[in-house]
C-alpha cells in the first residue's frame, strides 16, 4: 500500500494559500540531494474552524503543484480522522491518520486478549533488535497488559481502514496510526506489541506516531530531556523496523513525529539517528504556516501589520474560548502576553521578531507566539480582508512561509551536523 517516501513532513496550509512557498522549500532541500514527500495535513477541527472541507485541501495542493511544476510526490492527509468523521476525506485524501487514542484503555473483550496472548506467546522473552544494545525485554505480565490498553484501539484503527478501503475500491493510499493524543507515552517494547496486533487485524501500517515522553506543544520547542527523549526515540525507531519485519508490515514503516514543527532541540539528533539506521521519518508540523502568514503581514507594514495587530487584540480578548480546544498542548504563560495597546505601539519588525520562532532573538515570545497558533479563528473569520491582505503582501509573506520550513525544519533535520 505504501507509496510515500522514506522521509516525509506535514505542513499545514490552514488557509490554502501557501502551498507554492512550501513546495519552494522542498526543492531546495532536494536540490541539497534530500528528497522529502510533502504531505498536506488538515484535521476535521481546522476545516470546521476555517469553513473549509477536505476538498478545499486537495485543490489548494493540486493547485500549487501546478502552479510550481513540481514534480515530486505529494499527499493530502485526513488528520487525526475517527469512524466518525472519516467519510468526507475519503474521496479527497491519499494519506489517512488514523486517530484511536480515544480508544486507548478502553476494555477489550477478555476473550479477544486472551486469544491474542495466546496467539502472540512467542513475543515473551528478549528480544535481539538490531540497532539496539540491549534487548528488549517483553514479559507475560508486560504482553497481556499491553494487549487489554490497546486491543481496542487497534480494533478501532482496523474498522477505519477497512471503511477507507472499501471506498477507495483499490485506489493507493497511506494509512497512518495515530495514538499520541493520549496522557501516557507508550514504551518501545509496548509498541512492538501494538504493531503485532495492528498486523494481526489487518492495518499495513505504513506510520505510526506513538506518544513519546516530554512535552510536543503546538508551536514551540521540546520540553523535557532531550537526551532520554533521543534514546526513547531510538529503541522506537529499532521496534519498528523490526515489527516491519517480523509481521510482514509495510516495509518502509516508520515513524511520526506529530506536533513536530519547532522542535529544535530536536532535530540534530532525530536526523542523525534515523540516517544512521537507514530509517525512514514522518514529522508532522502543526500547522504553524499561518503564523509565517503573520509574520509577513506585520513585516510589510501598512494594512498587514494593522490586521496582526487587529489578530492580536482579538484573540487577547477572547482568550478561554481559543485556548480551550488545545488546552493539552499549549503552554501560555498569560502574564508574559503584552497587552494589545502596548502591541499597536509595535513596528512590523517588533511584531515579527516577538513571534518568529528565533529563540536568539530577545524579542521572542512564546506566550505571544502560542495565543496566536491558537487564534487562527480570529482570521478566519475575517474572511477576505485576512484572504486579501495576505495577497497584497505576497512576497513578505512566501519568504517567510520558505524559509520557516527550509532553514528551521528542513535543513537542521536532513542536513544538520553535516
Ligand atoms: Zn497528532
Amino acid at each position: 500500500m505504501a507509496n510515500i517516501g522514506r522521509f516525509s513532513i506535514g505542513t499545514g496550509d490552514r488557509f490554502g494559500r501557501e502551498g507554492a512557498a512550501q513546495i519552494a522549500a522542498i526543492k531546495a532541500i532536494a536540490d541539497k540531494g534530500v528528497t522529502v514527500d510533502i504531505v498536506w495535513n488538515k484535521s476535521n477541527r481546522e476545516h470546521l474552524t476555517i469553513g473549509t472541507g477536505p476538498a478545499d485541501q486537495r485543490g489548494a495542493a493540486d493547485g500549487a503543484i501546478k502552479a510550481t511544476g513540481w514534480k515530486g510526490s505529494y499527499f493530502v492527509d485526513a488528520d487525526h480522522i475517527s469512524l466518525k468523521t472519516v467519510d468526507r476525506f475519503i474521496e479527497p485524501c491519499d494519506f489517512f491518520t488514523i486517530d484511536v487514542a480515544d480508544f486507548i484503555d478502553k476494555a477489550a473483550a477478555p476473550e479477544a486478549v486472551a486469544a491474542f496472548t495466546s496467539r502472540r506467546g512467542k513475543l515473551v522473552g528478549e528480544h535481539r533488535v538490531p540497532g539496539l544494545s540491549e534487548p528488549l525485554a517483553i514479559s507475560d505480565t508486560l504482553l497481556a497488559a499491553t494487549a487489554s490498553r490497546y486491543l481496542a484501539a487497534v480494533s478501532e484503527a482496523g474498522a477505519v481502514y477497512r471503511r477507507i478501503r472499501e471506498k477507495k475500491a483499490g485506489k493507493p493510499f497511506v494509512v497512518e496510526v495515530s495514538m499520541d493524543e493520549t496522557a501516557d507515552p507508550q514504551s518501545p517494547a509496548e509498541l512492538l506489541v501494538i504493531l503485532a496486533a495492528l498486523a494481526d487485524e489487518g492495518v499495513p501500517v505504513d506510520t505510526i506516531a506513538p506518544k513519546f515522553s516530554g512535552r510536543f506543544n503546538k508551536g514551540v520547542d521540546y520540553v523535557g530531556n532531550v537526551q532520554e527523549f533521543l534514546s526513547e526515540f531510538r529503541a522506537d525507531v529499532c521496534a519498528a523496523s523490526f515489527a516491519a519485519k517480523s509481521f510482514g508490515l509495510p516495509p518502509g514503516l516508520k515513524l511520526s513525529v506529530h506536533s513536530g514543527s519547532d522542535k529544535f532541540s530536536l532535530y540534530e539528533g532525530i536526523g542523525s539517528i534515523v540516517r544512521e539506521l537507514g530509517a525512514g521519518l514522518h514529522l508532522k508540523t502543526a500547522g504553524t504556516t499561518w503564523l509565517e502568514e503573520l509574520v509577513g503581514l506585520a513585516e510589510a507594514g501598512g494594512t498587514g501589520l494593522k490586521i496582526a495587530k487587529e489578530v492580536y487584540r482579538s484573540a487577547y480578548g477572547r482568550y478561554e474560548e481559543l485556548v480551550a480546544p488545545y488546552a493539552e498542548v499549549v503552554d501560555i504563560d498569560r502574564k508574559a502576553l503584552p497587552t494589545p495597546d502596548a502591541v499597536d505601539l509595535w513596528t512590523g519588525l517588533q511584531f515579527a521578531s516577538s513571534l518568529r520562532h528565533v529563540q536568539a532573538e530577545s524579542r521572542y515570545n512564546r506566550s505571544f507566539r502560542q495565543l496566536l497558533h491558537v487564534g487562527y479563528k480570529v482570521a478566519a473569520e475575517m474572511g477576505a480582508r485576512y484572504l486579501d491582505a495576505l495577497a497584497a503582501d505576497r512576497a513578505h509573506v512566501e519568504r517567510n512561509v520558505t524559509e520557516n520550513l527550509l532553514e528551521r525544519h528542513l535543513k537542521p533535520l536532513f542536513l544538520g551536523g553535516r
